[in-house]
């Protein structure tokens, strides 16, 4: 059975702690998008990860964690995060490579850098991990598969090709010193004696896992809104977050994704540039940012504080249904108990007229936020194993929410550890 696992808002749900958590029951992890832009937070009996590449698997023995065809793969930072995991003290974990996988070049990073200094103050928030020039090169078919590394002559000659165009960049859009050919080749040979161990034709082995009846998790990357077809466009990320690229991405038939279970946060946040229609300011942010995820919510890659805003109905329950979600999961539960009331956004009012319906981004700008309150709850519910057992105006609260996003809430996480889990229905 595969199964994905997915966000429905702008990243940061807490997809790491699920499928840290649904591993195990699991054999094969997959990542099939994204890059080291975005991070997985999870805390587990080894202490406190932050993952940016390597699956969410990585923490237990009995699985196989894959780097699919549709990751933008940063092989040093691929190495750093596996030596980092073994020394504190993490079983070296399984890890294959897909031959199809694009290579993150040492020029993405630097393109992007200077891409978003030119910018200045219409830049997009990139954390500068090379993504939107990696994704760019790979559709403008310049990009390097991971195959391409064992091919000396092929691609010495492609490198000299793709460097003329790179370089003409450089000097006069950019005013940065020029690339160097022979150079780069030197990182790519040392890149191929990284990664030759763990490459191999991923799909056709996540095939033969299917026919085996493997339980396989495919583990997107930021959100619904992050998506460049569906989300909030210009201000998404480079690659589809979407369940449905789960199939391309890890290059499995797409009615073999039987589950997908979109993650969704208990409140809002967000990271970069972007219409953020629920968002809030001031010290309500500031406490909500402080309380919020496991010691605040500051960005897995870049530290920089997240965005806050209330739990939106409008904007959650479209990127429910744009993964074609069949299970939500709803995190971070625990962090509203300290408030007396909760506001909650049910309908964006754009022009004079309320809609419940996510609009495009011209008309996301100008929308206004409906808010509801609810009573809170005012407890700690961490520790609960139980739904019968929260406190009555949580479980209010999260039939508010399931009612208005209109797909079946099955999991509730109240806390960031593996075992902080209400299975419900
Ligand atoms: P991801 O990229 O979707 O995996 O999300 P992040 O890891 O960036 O952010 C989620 C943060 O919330 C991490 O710090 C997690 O440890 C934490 N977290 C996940 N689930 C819960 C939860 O139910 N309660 C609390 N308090 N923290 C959680």
């Amino acid at each position: 059975m595969v199964k994905a696992i997915v966000g429905a808002n702008w990243g940061d749900e807490g997809k790491g702690k699920i499928t840290d958590t649904l591993a195990k029951e699991s054999d094969i992890i997959v990542r099939f998008q994204g890059g080291a832009n975005a991070g997985h937070t999870i805390v587990n009996d080894y202490g406190k990860f932050a993952l940016h590449t390597l699956p969410s698997g990585v923490f237990y023995e009995h699985t196989t964690n894959v780097i699919g065809n549709g990751v933008a793969l940063d092989i040093p930072k691929l190495f750093s995060e596996m030596e980092d995991l073994v020394a504190k003290g993490v079983p070296k974990p399984k890890i294959i490579v897909s031959n199809r996988a694009q290579i993150v070049m040492p020029y993405h990073v630097l393109f992007d850098t200077y891409e978003e200094a030119r910018l200045a103050g219409k830049s997009f928030g990139s954390t500068k991990s090379g993504i939107a020039p990696f994704y760019s090169d790979k559709y403008a078919k310049i990009g390097f598969q991971v195959s391409e590394l064992f091919d000396e002559d092929a691609l010495k000659e492609k490198l000299e090709r793709v460097l003329i165009q790179k370089n003409v960049l450089l000097e006069h859009l950019y005013h940065q010193p020029l690339l160097n050919a022979e150079e780069l080749f030197a990182t790519l040979m040392e890149y191929k004696s990284m990664v030759e161990p763990y490459v191999c034709d991923t799909s056709a082995y996540l095939y033969q896992a299917i026919q085996d009846g493997k339980n396989i998790l495919l583990e997107g990357q930021l959100g619904s809104l992050k998506d460049p077809d569906h989300g909030i466009y210009p201000m998404v990320t480079s690659s589809s977050t979407l369940a449905g690229y789960g199939a391309i991405g890890a290059g499995i038939p797409p009615y073999e994704i039987q589950k997908v279970i979109t993650v969704c946060k208990a409140y809002s946040s967000a990271v970069g540039a972007g219409a953020f229609v629920s968002e809030i300011f001031g010290a309500e942010a500031e406490e909500l940012r402080n309380r919020g995820g496991d010691g605040g919510e500051y960005g897995a890659t870049t530290g920089r504080p997240r965005r806050m805003g209330w739990f939106d109905c409008v904007a959650s329950r479209y990127g429910c249904r744009i993964q074609g979600t069949t299970d939500v999961a709803f995190t971070v539960l625990d962090v509203l108990g300290y408030l007396d009331e909760i506001p909650v956004c049910v309908g964006y009012e754009i022009d004079g007229k309320v809609t419940t319906d996510f609009p495009t981004t011209t008309l996301l700008e100008r929308a206004k936020p409906v808010l509801e309150t609810l009573p809170g709850w005012k407890t700690d519910i961490r520790g609960i194993r139980t739904y019968e057992e929260l406190p009555e105006n949580c479980r209010h609260y999260i039939e508010f929410v399931e009612r208005h996003i209109g797909f079946p809430i099955t999991m509730i996480s109240n806390g960031p550890g593996r075992d902080d889990i209400i299975m419900r229905g």
